[in-house]
């Protein structure tokens, strides 16, 4: 393991996986209310729970001085958290750090894509469901698809290298979309990622084994109407891609159930409240807020911490349809 005074030191786990990627949950908060994500009625943490931006900044800034690369911001809905573009400004500057990247709903794109752009975000991931309105809605329970859907015609104009939309694809609800989805992104030349439902957090909207959509079945719909060719092609992240032939729109799935991507894993989460999780299906975490708060200036604990945290990244997840869910806290929670 590294020795924070020898820095920049690679992150690099029990399992010789090396961390170069940061998710960065900005807020637990959300305008949308998915159905696979979170309940009707949720409660959201209080505001002196949360870190504050200049909080993430000072993680965001010591990871990349610990090799990391990537950061994707995401949340909750990142683009709720007040002056979030400040943020995003400060850790497009950090240098060392090859890739800032965003997962929104999209619902607010449409007056701040240009600014995101302009802030340093190089590639952006929305959400995107269902093209039809009304199933929109049931989807997210709240959502306006016109307003994304000038959400994402806005990120397009303010020239991002890619967009990728991620459709988690359910059973009945809108599996039957998925070639409709492909066929969105493809007239845009954007990407698209099917992501299988994950078990994290109890909802009762419906029964998550009986809506299991895997990506084998998708990528089987899908290949009657494309010719889908392997590629080695990755974006640093759990997808697999596949591109569509006389495209220029790749297809990857995120399967988490069928094809367990914790071997390569190379990133880690940090939740809105300073935790750093470990890994997406497991409660390994090291709480960086009390570093932080106990320590505000000491840029050199925070480091210490983040490079012991090493020594408990678990191997992997380990999802299971046929039981409660081990974890409780929701997606949103989670900074997917
Ligand atoms: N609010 C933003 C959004 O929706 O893009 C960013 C945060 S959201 C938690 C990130 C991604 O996680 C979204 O693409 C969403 O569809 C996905 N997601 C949420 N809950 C999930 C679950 N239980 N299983 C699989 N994906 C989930
Ligand atoms: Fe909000 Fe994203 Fe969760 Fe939907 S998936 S409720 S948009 S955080």
């Amino acid at each position: 393991m590294g020795n924070a005074d020898t820095l920049p030191t690679p992150l690099v786990d029990r399992f010789n996986r090396r961390i170069t990627y940061l998710r960065l949950s900005v807020t637990d908060r959300c305008d949308f209310r998915c159905v696979y994500c979170m309940e009707e009625k949720v409660e959201f943490l209080p505001r002196s729970q949360i870190l504050t931006l200049e909080e993430m900044l000072a993680v965001a800034r010591a990871f990349v001085e610990l090799g990391v690369t990537k950061i994707r911001v995401t949340g909750g809905e990142p683009l709720v958290r007040k002056n979030v573009l400040w943020l995003i400004r400060e850790i497009g500057r950090l240098d060392g750090l090859n890739e800032l990247v965003l997962t929104t709903n999209g619902s607010r794109l449409e007056q701040m894509a240009q600014d995101l752009r302009a802030g340093g975000v190089r590639r952006l991931n929305v959400s995107l469901d269902s093209l039809d309105p009304e199933r929109f809605r049931r989807l997210t329970r709240v959502g306006d698809l016109d307003k994304v859907l000038r959400g994402i015609a806005a990120a397009r104009q303010a020239g991002f290298d890619r967009i990728k939309l991620n459709a988690v694809i359910l059973k009945h609800r809108n599996h039957d979309e998925i070639s409709a989805l492909t066929q969105f992104a493809v007239d845009r030349g954007m990407d698209i990622s099917f992501i299988e439902e994950m078990p994290l957090g109890v909802i009762g909207e419906h029964d998550r084994a009986e809506v299991y959509y895997s990506s084998d079945q998708i990528k089987a719909d899908l290949e009657r109407r494309y010719t889908l060719a392997p590629t080695t092609e990755t974006t640093g992240g759990p997808s697999r891609y596949y591109r569509v032939q006389n495209t220029d729109t790749r297809v990857g799935f995120i399967s988490p159930h069928s094809h367990n991507f914790c071997s390569n894993c190379n990133r880690v989460r940090l939740t809105a409240e300073g935790r750093l999780l470990l890994c997406l299906g497991q409660e390994d975490s090291v709480d960086l807020r009390a570093v932080l708060r106990a320590s505000p200036d000491n840029s050199q604990a925070l480091k210490t911490a983040i490079v012991s945290s090493m020594a408990v990244k678990p191997q992997g997840h380990d999802f299971a349809l046929d039981r409660a869910p081990k974890i409780l806290r929701f997606m949103s929670h989670t900074g997917g």
